[in-house]
């Protein structure tokens, strides 16, 4: 009995192998990656001990200088000396940003580029509501920023619109949640007052955390409000992307959130070391298969800026400007 067991073993192995080709695991990069990590870790032991004994190690050299090449690839950089893996991470602010709220009277989300995603009470008059708006782009940007193993994603706000966050991130679907959760830092309520952290001491924080585990040599931080950029941008490893105001105009109110630019300028900060390894390795045999993923290329950015004259705004109105935050 003892001698079959190890034939079909053997079969077993064989299949588990076979399906593991062609389930997807196998070529998420998180799976690559650690399999590349391995091999580099061997071949750096190797060659320490030829280096030893005195040996030549130009061959060896250029397989670890091949498996470099290849672990950038996968991930969305060089990676560091001691292994750690580079890291995107991007920093958002809610409100004026990824998300604004409207008076439905003046149907914003019929404006070219926005979307209405939903309405939620309105915080000054809870009987009455507001329309969700955001930025058509917003949905497939978060979605990016969630599939892709090396990019993490925060929302690091000041006031408590958690209503507002529920609708967006509704539309996006259900994998789609910033990470906030798992490195325990709350989405709301860093307005550095009464002893809470302020945005520049939250990010840090979780700056510091990731850095443990990963490089980072850029992190984004994208908001409507110059003070918090320069103030978050003291942060070496920031990059402050500035939402500009009044993008939009509805009827009489005007509209801030992150425009087309600003999307395509996250858009390139994620993919940024990736396209170029990615290039380089075509040229050669083609070893991994493409993956048959759609681009997600920005679109080409929009023509006219209706900037114009600010209107006066009657009294009343819900203005998004009453929950800036
Ligand atoms: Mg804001």
């Amino acid at each position: 009995m003892g001698e079959n067991t190890k034939e079909v073993e053997k079969e077993i192995n064989s299949i588990t192998r076979k399906l593991s080709a062609l389930s997807p695991a196998s070529s998420s990069p998180k799976f690559s990656a650690t399999r590349l990590m391995k091999q580099l870790k061997e071949k750096e032991a190797t060659l320490t001990l030829l280096q030893q004994m005195g040996e030549n190690t130009t061959e060896l050299d250029k397989e670890i200088i091949d498996i470099r090449h290849k672990l950038s690839a996968k991930a969305a950089g060089p990676i560091a000396d001691d292994g750690r893996l580079p890291l995107k991470v991007l920093f958002f602010d809610l409100d004026e940003t990824l998300l604004t709220s409207t008076d439905p009277s003046v149907n914003a989300g019929s404006l070219d580029g926005l979307s209405f995603l939903g309405q939620v009470p309105w915080a000054a008059d809870p009987s009455q509501n507001v329309d969700v708006i955001v930025n058509r782009g917003i949905v497939k940007l978060l979605r990016e920023c969630t599939n892709q193993d090396h990019v993490k994603w925060y929302i690091i706000s000041a006031g408590h619109n958690l209503e507002k966050l529920e609708v967006m991130l509704a539309k996006c679907g259900p994998s789609v949640v910033p990470d906030n959760q798992d490195i325990g830092v709350e989405i709301f309520g860093h307005d550095g007052k009464s002893g809470s952290n302020n945005k520049r001491n939250a990010i840090q924080g979780i700056l510091n955390k990731l850095e443990t585990q990963f490089m980072i040599s850029e992190a984004l931080f994208i908001d409507d409000t110059q003070k918090n950029i320069n103030d978050v941008a003291k942060i070496s490893k920031i990059r402050g992307v500035k939402v500009p105001e009044g993008r939009w105009q509805a009827d009489w109110l005007d509209i801030t959130l992150m425009t087309n630019k600003n999307i395509a300028d996250c858009f390139y900060y994620i993919k940024s070391g990736m396209g170029a390894l990615k290039k380089t390795k075509r040229k050669g045999k083609k070893s991994s298969k493409p993956k048959g993923k759609k681009s997600s290329k920005p679109k080409g950015k929009k023509s006219s800026k209706p900037k114009g004259k600010k209107s006066s705004k009657p009294k009343g109105k819900k203005s998004s400007k009453s929950t800036n935050l």
